[in-house]
């Protein structure tokens, strides 16, 4: 029997068991609807403010500047389009956000250009970090809205964030954070990093899919984005998934108190992973080695097929990904590679393995023994690698 390795946390986490405890009472015995008045009713109102007020002290923000959402796509749509409707009305039309964005970012922005707004898509540069005094220099009269990620999806490398708060709030313009990947990883807080707009997702921190929240700073105006009955102060309309709402908050609240511990642990492992990966002849380590998320290893081999890793990786019981859009059929390479400068045939041999709370140290050791055969197959019978190896093609500045 092969051993099974989860290694794809950055695309969802398992609930965790303590998560799953504290949602069962909504819906079994607490499941009315916090917005009606006999006591079924208002005993899910309370979790629900609780919840609220427990994700608040994590970023430490406001319980009133926190609303649930159905998941991190709708916060950062909210977001990114509330604030833009908002400051069109005082004229403004220029968003700043950067190239490696997530799509639920990059596709939102690209939506408003057609809609008539102006966007500069910032360049991440070779480490995967966007520089501080760029967008300085990408800001104008007319920009009304920042966008820029807390950590990426694809190669885990971390913003400058509170360098990037601090510019904003020179400028006066909005500030918004995807913080998705970073929420629960690395310490957030809204007031010191001068964070207008956050966004939050559940499964990415082992709370279900289905279920995120957006902080909005008390102050800040944003277009509502769904229109409907009075939840969420009026802002967000459409009952409230209080289950999922208590498991976001008991993930979140979990994390954040164990964050250091995990961290160190998760370095070790991601550490470990990075230098026996590095091994191999001919790959890369994509992203930045020390500004990166505790739990994220990205590479690139050169002469092999990110899509066939997967494949054999999953016949040995390893569950990872690869930033080429694979699942989507497309052969289009990742839009992060591409972003930090790799050309599309290096792009292609790429391997994101992603940790999270029920990773071991044997689990880097299983990948570290499993990983190495299975390149050196799949470039013996690649005609890329033969080219390489005679000298025709040479991406020796991808290395
Ligand atoms: C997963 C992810 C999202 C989308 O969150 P969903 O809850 O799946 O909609 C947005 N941004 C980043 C950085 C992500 O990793």
């Amino acid at each position: 029997m092969n051993r099974k390795v989860y290694a794809d946390n950055a695309a969802t986490t398992a609930v965790s068991p303590e998560v799953l405890e504290a949602m069962l009472p909504f819906y079994k015995e607490v499941y009315g609807n916090p917005s009606s008045l006999y006591s079924l009713g208002q005993e899910a109102k309370k979790p629900l403010e609780e919840a609220r007020e427990t994700v608040a002290q994590c970023l430490g923000a406001q319980p009133r500047e926190i609303y649930f959402t159905s998941c991190g796509t709708e916060s950062d749509n909210w977001a990114i389009k509330g604030a833009a409707y908002a400051m069109r009305r005082k004229g403004k039309t220029h968003i700043v956000t950067s190239a490696f964005e997530h799509h639920a970012v990059l596709h939102t922005c690209q939506a408003l250009e057609k809609e008539g707004f102006t966007v500069t898509y910032l360049p991440v540069h070779e480490n995967g970090i966007v520089r501080p005094e760029e967008l300085e220099a990408a800001l104008t009269e007319n920009t009304g809205l920042v966008t820029i990620m807390y950590a990426n999806n694809e190669i885990g490398t971390i913003q400058p964030i509170p360098e990037i708060g601090a510019i904003c709030k020179r400028h006066g313009v909005l500030f918004h954070t995807d913080a998705v990947q970073a929420a629960g990883q690395v310490p957030i807080d809204v007031q010191e990093q001068n964070i207008d707009l956050l966004s939050l997702s559940g499964h990415k921190l082992h709370a279900p899919k289905g279920v995120g929240a957006l902080y909005i700073r008390s102050g800040v105006v944003i277009q509502n984005l769904l229109d409907g009955g009075a939840q969420e102060r009026g802002k967000r309309g459409g009952t409230e998934n209080v289950a999922s709402i208590v498991g976001l908050a008991t993930a979140l609240k979990r994390a954040c108190a164990t964050m250091e511990e995990r961290r160190v642990k998760l370095t070790a492992m991601r550490d470990k992973l990075i230098d026996g990966l590095s091994k191999i002849e001919r790959c890369r380590l994509n992203g930045d080695r020390e500004h990166r998320l505790p739990g994220n290893v990205s590479f690139c081999f050169q002469g092999v097929e990110g899509e066939s890793l997967l494949l054999m990786l999953d016949l040995k019981g390893i569950s990872a990904s690869s930033g080429s859009a694979c699942t989507s059929g497309s052969l289009d390479p990742s839009h992060v590679l591409l972003a930090i400068g790799l050309p599309h045939e290096v792009a292609h041999g790429s391997l994101r393995l992603s940790f999270g709370d029920e990773n071991t140290m044997e689990d880097i050791d299983y990948i570290l023994e499993t990983v190495p055969p299975i390149i050196e197959r799949l470039r013996s019978i690649s005609p890329l690698w033969d080219a390489i190896q005679n000298g025709k093609v040479n991406y020796d500045a991808y290395m």
